[in-house]
């Protein structure tokens, strides 16, 4: 049992899809001496981030960042694009998107939502059907998470894509790339997204506080008209302002120091790299899953999230009580359920700064706290995910080679 002692010892195991783990060096750059905001070094400041973003989200189109969670960029989206009464098309993939249509309630959207049962990402067929059955073109955009950080679903958005085009449907596309972006292979261009939805506290390895919305020419044309109201996070005061290196208000200047070293450090290891990293550790987390016996909430093996993995607990099992267990022995935190699900799985978070030894301890931590637990599992879910990991790096021909 865990020692009455009020230091935990070493690192703590943040192993929750976002916020992450910040590298130290974002921490560094974060710590930075505050420069004036209408400065020749902030304009310089504010080109490299305005610059950087873009190739993270691969456009050549602005990116507007802002000061506020990702919560705040979807609104931006909405409310910059859209007028009240439009009618959005959204997917129920799980608790984020749950959360982003009662948004759009909110400011006065009427929202369709295609229900599902939250083991699946969304399904570009039904997106197709619903788009070929509104002949009055009465639908004004299309919402969906191209990660579903509740449930660990990845959507095809190439494929929303092609479904909106087949019905050629006028529909704006929305996407938000909060848990996938800089984790994840994204193109918002090549994709055909008008409004990209990203965050900066989880593939960006920064810490919450900014987000983004990436935009196309037709979001552009349609910000135009748009008639819901926007002020904080007017699209054009920020792109006018950002022309010249500068923001209409104060912005977080510290997190744009580190915004520059997050995206260096993204393209010092490789954006390929990086995707193949999440893939890698994410393929590691599942074995580690299937074998001690557990099941994955999602249940779509072609849409399995490289950044999170949602682990469902046996019937009788409470999955927060193993959250708190965990916690207080291991010092490890978890993602938490919800909806229908609550209480009935954990999550995984495999995200951001982190290589195979911290995701070979926290499934160690993992298998010893479900044991603690009482969880009836196999053991050998880490031998799996090391025997996975060791051949992914070119196993016994790599060393074979090296003689
Ligand atoms: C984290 C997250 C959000 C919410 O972002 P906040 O920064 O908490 O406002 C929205 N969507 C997805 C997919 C997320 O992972």
């Amino acid at each position: 049992m865990a020692q009455n002692s009020s230091r935990p010892v070493g690192r703590h195991f943040l192993q929750i899809p976002g916020p992450t783990t910040v590298p130290d060096r974002v921490q560094r750059a974060i710590s930075a001496p505050i420069i004036d905001h209408r400065g020749p070094e902030f304009a310089k400041l504010a080109k490299k981030c305005l610059d950087g973003i873009k190739t993270i989200f691969k456009t050549t189109n602005p990116v507007i960042i802002y000061t506020a969670t990702g919560t705040g960029a979807w609104e931006s989206a909405l409310t910059n694009t859209l007028s009240p009464g439009d009618k959005v098309l959204m997917l129920e993939t799980g608790q984020f998107a749950t959360l982003w249509k009662k948004m759009a309630e909110r400011i006065g959207l009427v929202p369709e939502f295609i229900s599902t049962d939250w083991r699946h990402g969304a399904d570009p067929s039904l997106i197709e059907k619903r788009l070929r059955e509104d002949k009055n073109k009465e639908i004004k955009a299309v919402c969906v998470l191209h990660n579903e950080t509740s449930t660990g679903a990845l959507t095809p958005i190439a494929d929303i894509r092609k479904a909106i085009d087949a019905a050629s449907h006028p529909a704006l596309l929305m996407v938000d790339t909060i848990s996938s972006l800089a984790s994840a292979d994204y193109r918002h261009d090549e994709w055909g997204v008008d409004v990209s939805v990203g965050g900066a506290q989880k593939g960006l390895m920064l810490p919450p506080g900014m987000s983004f919305n990436a935009v196309s020419d037709k979001a552009l044309a349609a910000n135009k008209t748009s008639k819901l109201p926007k002020s904080f996070f007017a699209w054009d005061d920020m792109l006018n302002m950002n022309k010249v290196g500068f923001f209409p208000y104060t912005p977080a200047t510290q997190m744009l120091q580190g915004l520059v070293v997050g995206i260096e450090m993204l393209h010092e290891e490789g954006l390929e790299n990086v995707f193949a990293r999440h893939a890698r550790l994410g393929e590691a987390t599942r074995r580690a899953v299937a074998a001690w016996g557990l099941e994955n909430l999602n249940k779509n093996a072609d849409q399995y999230s490289p950044t999170i993995t949602a682990v469902m607990l046996p019937e009788g099992h409470d999955a927060d009580k193993f959250r708190a267990l965990a916690l207080e022995t291991f010092n490890i935190s978890y993602g938490a359920s919800f909806g229908a699900y609550a209480g009935k799985y954990f999550r995984i978070g495999h995200l951001a700064d982190i290589n195979d030894g911290t995701l070979v301890g926290a499934l160690g931590i993992t298998e010893m706290a479900l044991q603690l637990a009482g969880v009836p599992i196999k053991k050998g879910g880490v031998q799996a995910a090391v025997d996975y990991l060791t051949t992914a790096h070119g196993g016994g021909a790599k060393k074979a080679a090296a003689e």
